[in-house]
Order: structure tokens, then sequence, then C-alpha cells
């Protein structure tokens, strides 16, 4: 098991790495007792344990299977590099992952899309996988979802996305459809070149960090099937298609960069300023047609109060500033692109005083000055221009930027922890130069406890007040107190609150 691999690393961290499996190798050992046997094995494991010892034979380092993918299926895989790793994808797979494959099929199956959904479970021998009532013992359900992409001469190219990953599920879903998998004689189809199924996208979120990654690799033959011209555009592998987007999102990459203020931090930035105010816009005002602002005149004031003071101090924006209670239970506040800040009437009691809510609302803020949001789009938008997974590697900090978070989030979702941090540094100087005094910051995050005993409800599930946040928070308060001392009108901690009102 020595010398070069015979696949391609698509992707590989601190935790795990992913690689392009060629159709024919085996993931793991098949049944072979003793050690030696199996570890003589040629399987996509073994090359992994090799490579990760690094010709070290006493190394103690090896790599754990975190999902299936059958001999013949090529593409996609995820190993990971520690056991507690392996754990947590392997008993949380359906959250934390998300698999696309392209399988070629005899026929056409009825429709431009569907879903099967059955109990699937294994034969006796082993051998083969059946669907079976529900509930039967020893199956398990399983959920299979394509779409059409094209057919001709007597085949169809399918799109298929699974969150369950039972054994052959593809495979035997197709085939009960009676629609064999080309290729896949085990399963009914007539003899071909090689299985037609290749595993082509798997996203995923590294559970210790929360970061979402997409990983993907197009299959070894040209057409894989039957491609015309529509679908070559998306699935044309290795053709002009993808050179063409490798080429964009590198012009993207060489014009859409942008400054963070106060953090200097370089982020990618395709979206201009002013389509994201609009679309802010617009989100802001149909979302307040569904959800009422307060009617209480002082929760208002005072978040008024507290916008203008955190607002003036981000400087000159060009954001049209919109700060509004609304009515809701849900303890959180949230901040559109171009300035639209909502707080919600269930977080209000959680503020002792006037400076706790401009701790929140100057994070708020510095969500919005910072552009997170655009930084999203952006990310979406550069992942819809092409497969960058294998042009690219290689090209730097900035693809691993593009990669390092996931782009299925929408508006109202929670960002990611990097994007936390930074509005909590810029946050923490705001609400300083704002008047406010910044150690409101550190008190109020540390008076609810953290993880899931937080008593923050919703705003804890995405602002996890942990001590890695207070922390930061901490580091920071120099700075943020020589701030806050040349502000010439102090606030103090301004007005004192109870049950979400002054109290005063
Ligand atoms: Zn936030």
């Amino acid at each position: 098991m020595k010398g070069r691999l015979p696949f391609e690393i698509l992707y590989e961290d601190a935790d795990v790495i992913v690689i392009d499996k060629p159709a024919g190798l085996l993931a793991t050992h098949t049944h072979l007792h003793g050690r030696a046997a199996r570890e003589s094995q040629a399987t996509a494991e073994n090359f992994l344990n090799d490579y990760v010892r690094k010709g070290q034979s006493k190394s103690r380092k090896r790599v754990w299977l975190v999902h299936r993918l059958d001999r013949e299926t090529s593409g996609v895989m995820m190993f990971a590099k520690s056991e507690e790793m392996a754990d947590a994808f392997r008993s949380n797979w359906s959250a934390l992952t998300e698999k696309t494959y392209l399988a070629r099929v005899e026929g056409s199956p009825t429709g431009d899309a569907g879903v099967f959904e059955s109990w699937l479970r294994e034969d006796a021998d082993g051998y083969r996988v059946r669907s079976v009532r529900p509930k039967t013992p020893g199956a398990k359900p399983a959920r299979t979802e394509w779409r059409r992409l094209s057919s001709s001469g007597g085949a169809t190219l399918v799109e298929v996305k699974l969150r369950t990953g039972r054994k052959n599920q593809i495979r035997v879903h197709f085939s009960e459809a009676g629609h064999p998998v080309a290729g896949d004689v085990k399963y009914g189809a007539r003899r071909a070149e090689r299985l037609y199924l290749h595993s082509r996208e798997l996203r995923f979120m590294n559970p210790r960090t929360g970061e979402w990654r997409t990983v993907a690799a197009d299959p070894p033959e040209p057409k894989f099937g039957i491609i015309p011209e529509a679908d070559g555009k998306r699935y044309g592998m290795k053709t002009h298609a993808i050179l063409l987007a490798a080429a964009a999102a590198l012009a993207a990459l060489a014009t859409g960069c942008r400054t963070v203020p106060v953090t200097g931090r370089s982020q990618l930035m395709l979206s201009s300023d002013a389509s994201e105010r609009e679309m802010g816009a617009t989100a802001y005002s149909e979302y307040k047609s569904q959800t009422k602002p307060s009617r209480d005149s002082s929760q208002q004031a005072l978040l008024a109060r507290v916008g203008a003071a955190v607002s003036e101090a981000a400087g000159d924006t060009g954001f049209a500033w919109e700060f509004t209670v609304l009515q809701s239970d849900e303890v959180n506040a949230f901040c559109l692109p171009g300035g639209k800040v909502a707080v919600y009437t269930g977080i209000m009691p959680k503020f002792s005083s006037e400076a706790e809510l401009a701790c929140v609302v100057a994070h708020e803020v510095g969500h919005a000055i910072a552009r997170h949001g655009g930084e999203r789009m952006s990310w979406t938008r550069l992942q819809a221009v092409g497969t960058l997974g294998l042009s690219l590697a290689g090209c730097g900090d900035m693809v691993q930027q593009i990669y390092g978070i996931g782009t299925q989030y929408g508006i109202l979702l929670p960002y990611s922890r990097s994007h936390e941090s930074e509005a909590d540094l810029i946050g923490l100087y705001l609400m300083a130069k704002a008047g406010y005094d910044p150690r409101a910051a550190v008190t109020f995050w540390k008076k609810f406890g953290s993880g899931a005993s937080s008593k923050l409800g919703e705003l804890a599930s995405t602002h996890p007040c942990d001590a890695t946040r207070v922390k930061n928070l901490s580091d920071h308060m120099p700075e943020a107190l020589e701030i806050y001392g040349r502000c010439e009108k102090k606030r103090g901690l301004g007005v004192a609150m109870s049950g979400g009102r002054p109290s005063s």
C-alpha cells in the first residue's frame, strides 16, 4: 500500500479528507479476517491510511469511514480523520450532509422529477437489498429524490439527491421503478462498460466549526451517458463549460474583493451595495407585513434612541437605517442588508439596561456594515457559476474562504461563526463610540449561561454565548474602553430596563 494515490484528493483539512473515488475501487475492506489481510487489500481506506501516515509504518494515524460508496460507483467520498469526527457524522448524517448523484438509468421514468420512498432491507445473505413493508424488523426508511436532466437512446440521465444513505439505495429504488441504473446487472440492468452511478457532490457541515462546504467532482467519462446541449452546459464535464465557469469565477475573484471596515479583513463581494440595499428593503417590507411592529411606544422610542446613536457612530454608510421593535415572542434580533434592524419584543425583557440593548443593536449594525449578507450572497452566486472544487483547487486562501462556509442560508438564517465574532468586535467598538459603556456587552452575554442551557433561546442558537464569545469581547475591551474614553457624550449604561421597558 505504498506509493502514489490512485485517486485525487478533492479536499482536506484537519478533520476530513474528501476524495474522488474511481469506479472499481473498494471503499473499505470486505469480509476479510485478520488485520494483515484487511490492510493489504487495495481499498480507498487503506490508501488513505498510508497517506496520513506519510510512510511512517509505526504511525497510528488512520482515517475513518463515514459513509458508503459501492465499489462500482465513482465520485466524491468523505473520510474522517478522527473517531470523534466519524461518530459525529455517522450519528447526524442526514442533518450534516447532502449528497447529489448522477445516474444513467434504463428507459425513461415517468415525469420530470419524483421521489422514491420505501423501507429497505438486506436479504439474509447480504447480497441484495429490497423494499419491504414499513417497519419490518431490520429495515430502514430511505428516500431518493430525482430529477430528469435528459433522455435519449433509451436511457435517461438523472440527478439524485440523498439524505439517507442506505446500502444500494439508488440502485434498488430505480430498479424497483423499472428503470435500473445502466450497467447494474445485479439489479436487472443490461451489461454495460460500467455501473453508471457517480457521486457528484457532497455538501457537509463540519460539526466542530459549524462551517458548510461543498465538494464536487465530475464523472470521468466525458458524456456519462447522454448529455444533449442544454445539460451539457452544466454537466458537460471537462469541456468548455467548466473552463468558462472557472474563468468567470477567477475574474470575479480578481475584482470581487472588499475590505471590511474596522477589522480590515478582505472579503468576497460580488454583489453591489445598491442591489443589496434594494433586496434588504424589499425583504424587510415583506417581513413587516407579516410581523407587526410593537405598539409599545416606550420600547420603540428607546430602540430609536439607541439606533440613532449607534448608526451615527457607524459614520457615513449610505444606508437608510431603520430600527423597529417587532411583535414576536422569539428571543432574537436581526439586520437586513442596507441597515434594516429589527429587535423582537421577545428579547426586550432580557435587557437590564439601555447599554445591553445597544450591545445587541450594535452587533446587528456590525453585520450590516461588514456586509455579511452580501458576502453570503456572493458565495451563493459563485457556486452557481460552476463547479470549482477541482478546477480552482490550489488557488489559495480565497477559494478556501469561498468553500469555507455553506451557501444555502436564507436571509434570516444564522451567520457563520467568523461573521459572528466580526460583528461582535465591530459592535463592541460601535457601542463604545456611541457612548455606551462597552463592558455591558460582556455582562450581557455572561449572564445567560452558555450552550444548550442558555436562557437566550433562539438568540443563543444563532449566537452561541459561550466562553469564546465572552473571551473575544474581553480581549478587545482595552481598545473599546479607549474609544469610550474619547467619546464626548457618555451615556454609561443608559436607562435601566425591566420587563422589556425603560424602568424609569
Ligand atoms: Zn449575529
